[in-house]
């Protein structure tokens, strides 16, 4: 077949297919021009999810009536110049192929007046040629209004959903930069309704309670970090409020929205032990890096980008949203129905003296250990237990229940993590080594990662086919564990029928390849499983009763915690009842 070159028509219309996928793409770049135009003001407007018309209209610096012809040119732009400039890209827009891609494949018409202009130009564009141009009286800004997207492609209108989910998309796109963009003011029109109205205050969390609602918006924590080159910005949900969907994770990258599974991981792991099983958090990210250290010419329509040092932004992000979870994590209210759940108040000092010379003696007894940056939970006063389940005790603002297996777990697990951590993992030997038949899977764990047991505390060596003996554990699984009381409230929960489960338990995590890179201590992620598993079956069990001793001795242990309040799989590890509910439940007030 002769090789022909394509008629001009014909090449654009096969470029703009890279840019303008559907209505939401040009929705996504007349938005991302008017944010280049440095607006304040952007409103969108669409009918019938853009397939009839879309129209976005801004504030910006306008563009001169001369220049009006070469903006829908290809290749021509007002934001790049020379090569290096590629290299450190600022703006969101770079390729001058937005106009001219959505001028090939829809009509449009475009009025704008620079604000030191005294008219505006009017131009329409049919078939990518500007067919009628003139002067007209007009605010100061740019409007675009592209109607009939592929109406001369119907192979590319036959891809397109129905207008619903085209509306969906296209409101996606706008929350977007809503989000990214507080300080700019966004109205979204779809048909006759208001889909989306920000105030423009330059408060994330307006632009928040705008997309996802105030009381979604209300308890988000700030994400405030710098390192290096490399700073995060926004806002991310405390653990109990979450969703059971994903798709509430935003990401941006110096405020450019991109899809990047890598980061949404890095929030996800940054979540671990927090939130229960099956429950995806919300977050909106904003990484803030020099526009060198990243590539945002790699995708056609620049929704993804290319790190220089990818690691380097998958922690930032981790570690950003993992602090501003550990500065918070509020105690459960009693879900009794005439309960609220009521805010933490920092102990009176009264109680705290009270409270720490009952304790003397079993603090003297405790290793020193490093200070916890705040007291994240208040001494307590063991009362009893409820039902060998429960702990009762008092603290400065009344009552508590505390989850005996899940406190546990929880004290367990950032111990057995912190020794991970350090590499120093407190190993018991055992005075009877354990006989542990394994399956084939695990057999073949136990010989090719021999190095990684160890580093967990295991020692198994060969006995027989398929049969092992367990000569050492990590010491927590052994009920040997720091100072005396402690290591007797792990015997309580100890045996070897358990040790035996947890033994295999450990190994069935080791399958899974993930599990055995180490992981970076400061965020969680990593080990994260292995750690989770071994805190579980160490752990004391519901139904096992216990002396007040040892209770006294784990209330103290949940107090040294990082993070006292959840159990690693996300759980209360305690509920409070504070003073002010019980008076009020007892008509006092
Ligand atoms: P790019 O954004 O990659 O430069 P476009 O095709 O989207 O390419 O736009 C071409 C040029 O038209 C821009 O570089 C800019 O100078 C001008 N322009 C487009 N939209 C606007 C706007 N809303 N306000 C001001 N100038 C605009
Ligand atoms: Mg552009």
């Amino acid at each position: 077949m002769p090789i022909r070159v394509l008629a001009p028509e014909v090449a654009a219309q096969i470029a703009a297919g890279e840019v303008v996928e559907r209505p939401a793409s040009v929705v996504k770049e007349l938005v991302e021009n008017a944010l280049d135009a440095d607006a304040t003001q952007v409103s969108v407007e669409i009918a019938a999810g853009g397939l009839e018309s879309i129209r976005v209209t801004d504030n910006g610096c306008g563009i001169a009536a001369g220049e009006i012809e070469v903006a829908f040119a290809r290749h021509a732009t007002s934001k790049l110049f020379s090569p290096d400039d590629l290299g450190r890209i600022a703006t969101l827009g770079f390729r001058g192929e937005a106009l001219p891609s959505i001028a090939a494949v829809a009509e449009v018409e475009v009025v704008s007046r620079p604000p030191g202009a005294d008219a505006a130009v009017f131009a329409r564009l049919d078939d990518g040629r500007i067919a009628e141009r003139g002067r007209r009286g007009a605010p100061a800004g740019t409007t675009v209004t592209v109607s009939g997207l592929f109406a001369r492609q119907p192979a590319r209108r036959k891809f397109l959903r129905s207008p619903g989910s085209e509306t969906n998309q296209i409101s996606a796109v706008v929350s977007h930069y809503a989000l990214a963009y507080p300080e700019v003011r966004f109205s979204l029109r779809l048909d006759a309704r208001t889909g989306l109205q920000t105030t423009g205050s330059g408060d994330r969390r307006d632009a928040v309670a705008a997309v996802y609602g105030a009381a979604v918006a209300a308890p988000l924590l700030p994400l405030e970090f710098a390192e290096g080159p490399l700073a995060v910005e926004g806002l991310a949900g405390p653990p109990h409020v979450s969703r059971a969907g994903r798709g509430y994770v935003s990401i941006f990258v110096n405020r450019r929205w991109v899809q990047s599974r890598r980061l949404v991981f890095a929030v996800e792991e940054a979540y671990q032990g927090l939130l229960q099983a099956g429950r995806r958090p919300i977050a909106v990210v904003d990484l803030r890096l020099p526009p060198e250290e990243v590539d945002v010419n790699v995708h056609p329509t620049k929704a993804e980008v290319r790190f220089r040092d990818e690691s380097a932004a998958f922690v930032a992000v981790q570690r950003a949203v993992r602090a501003a979870l550990l500065g918070q994590s509020p105690v459960a209210a009693a879900a009794a129905p005439a309960l609220r759940l009521e805010a933490q108040p920092s102990s009176p000092l009264l109680w705290e003296h009270a409270v720490a010379l009952e304790r003397r003696h079993e603090r003297a007894a405790l290793d020193s250990r490093p200070a916890t940056p705040q007291a994240a939970l208040p001494a307590l006063r063991v009362i009893g237990q409820l039902g060998a389940m429960y702990i009762i005790a008092e603290g400065p603002d009344g009552l508590y229940l505390i989850d005996q297996h899940a406190a546990h777990e929880r004290v367990l697990y950032e111990r057995f993590a912190e020794g991970r951590a350090q590499r120093r993992p407190e190993v018991q030997g055992l005075m009877e080594p354990l006989p542990l038949e394994v399956s084939p899977g695990h057999e073949a764990v136990v010989r090719e990662q021999g190095e990684a047991l160890a580093e967990h505390g295991f020692a198994l060596e060969p006995f027989g086919p398929r049969t092992y003996l367990v000569r050492a554990v990590p010491a927590v699984l052994a009920g040997n564990a720091g100072t005396q009381t402690e290591t007797r409230v792990a015997r309580v929960a100890g045996g070897l029928p358990d040790m035996r489960q947890a033994v295999l338990a450990f190994l069935d995590e080791m399958l899974e390849p993930e599990n055995r890179a180490a992981g970076d201590p400061s965020t969680g992620s990593g080990q994260d499983r292995v750690a989770l598993s071994l805190a579980c079956h160490a752990a004391v069990r519901a139904g096992k009763t216990l002396s007040t001793e040892e209770m006294r001795e784990l209330v103290l242990q949940l107090e040294g915690a990082e993070v006292p309040h959840t159990c690693p799989h996300g759980r209360p590890t305690m509920v409070h009842m504070s003073a002010e509910t019980l008076a009020r439940e007892f008509g006092r007030r």
